[in-house]
Formats: structure tokens, C-alpha cells, sequence
């Protein structure tokens, strides 16, 4: 098995354009290559408002949302990148890793995201999507309630009003898109 093995080949072999010497890889990026102190600023707003459209920026700069315990949710896990080139960048336990650019990351919502309890008949709130709204943990396929979720993974209940449920772990989507407005991501550098 061939793995990258320095920050050289982890920068290299993490992005969409693969560099013909890292095809076929097990790309491993180490969190010790992200610059100690480095921070991330994400800007939530306090109350969301509904878009009349639905908001497409996750995946250009913007996760899904953020955790409680500080976990960055972020968009589906690139397969057409990943078939294409044989490159696979495997998941920890907390169906997480890190690249060079926005550093530790999950993918999937697991039981590492901490959970706060919501309120009966509903699963717990693990974080919050990028435009305000609560996102709670996956709903199972048996639960009625999984057949009216919206195109987001949304729906509104008595008590807590419109939150999401993330998707299960193997739909490689933890949030499809956002109902409220979210706020433009800075440029990277
Ligand atoms: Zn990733
Ligand atoms: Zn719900």
C-alpha cells in the first residue's frame, strides 16, 4: 500500500488535480503540518432568515456547519476526484481528517460530534449549519419523520422550530444544501 508519508506528498496528493506521481495513494496529511496557533473564523448568523432560494455555496469555501465541540462539518467527500485519480484520504473513527487547507474535517456525523439533547420525539442537536439553523443527529430510515424532511434534510417541528438532520453516515452527506441565508466565506489566500 502506498501512503503519503510527508507534507510535501500530503499537499501534493490532497487536491482535486492530482499530481500524476500520487495516483493510486492513500493520502495521509498529519495534523502536526497545519502551523501551530492557526485559527478558523466562521460567521453564523444569530437569527436565521429564510432564502427564497436555496443557498449553493456549500463545498466553495463553506462547510455544513459546526459542531458544539468544535468540529468542522463539511461537505460530501469528493468521489469523482477520489475514482479518478485512486486516491482515497481514509476517515479516523470520527469519520474525520485533515488536508492542508482547511485542517481537521469531518465528513460524516458520528458519536464524536457532542450532542445536546432536543426536545421529545426528536434526535439531539450536535452543531449548527452555517446559516443558523440547528443540525441534529441522523434520523433513522424507519422514522416517519425521514419522509418529510425537504431537499436540505430539513423540516420544522413544534418546540424548536426548522433545523436539519445530518444524513446518515453512508449518504457521504451531511447536510445537501441550506434554506436560510448564509454568510460569504472570506477569500482564501
Ligand atoms: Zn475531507
Ligand atoms: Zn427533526
Amino acid at each position: 500500500m502506498r501512503v503519503t508519508d510527508t507534507q510535501v506528498a500530503c499537499e501534493a496528493a490532497a487536491r482535486p488535480d492530482v499530481a500524476e506521481e500520487y495516483q493510486n495513494y492513500c493520502v495521509e496529511c498529519s495534523i502536526s503540518y497545519i502551523p501551530e496557533g492557526q485559527t478558523s473564523t466562521f460567521v453564523i448568523p444569530m437569527e436565521p432568515v429564510m432564502r427564497e432560494n436555496i443557498e449553493p455555496r456549500i463545498g466553495r469555501g463553506l462547510p455544513a456547519g459546526i459542531s458544539f465541540n468544535g468540529l468542522r462539518l463539511d461537505q460530501s467527500a469528493p468521489v469523482d476526484a477520489i475514482l479518478s485519480a485512486y486516491t482515497i484520504a481514509a476517515f479516523d473513527d470520527c469519520g474525520g481528517h485533515v488536508n492542508p487547507h482547511v485542517g481537521y474535517h469531518t465528513h460524516i456525523v458520528t458519536d464524536c460530534q457532542e450532542a445536546v439533547e432536543s426536545i421529545e420525539g426528536e434526535t439531539s442537536i450536535i452543531g449548527i449549519a452555517m446559516d443558523g439553523f440547528p443540525i441534529l443527529q441522523p434520523l433513522s430510515a424507519a422514522d416517519a419523520k425521514a419522509t418529510e424532511l425537504d431537499e436540505c434534510n430539513g423540516h420544522f417541528a413544534e418546540g424548536i422550530g426548522y433545523h436539519y438532520h445530518a444524513g446518515e453516515p453512508a449518504s457521504n452527506k451531511i447536510l445537501p444544501c441550506h434554506k436560510g441565508h448564509t454568510i460569504k466565506p472570506e477569500r482564501r489566500p
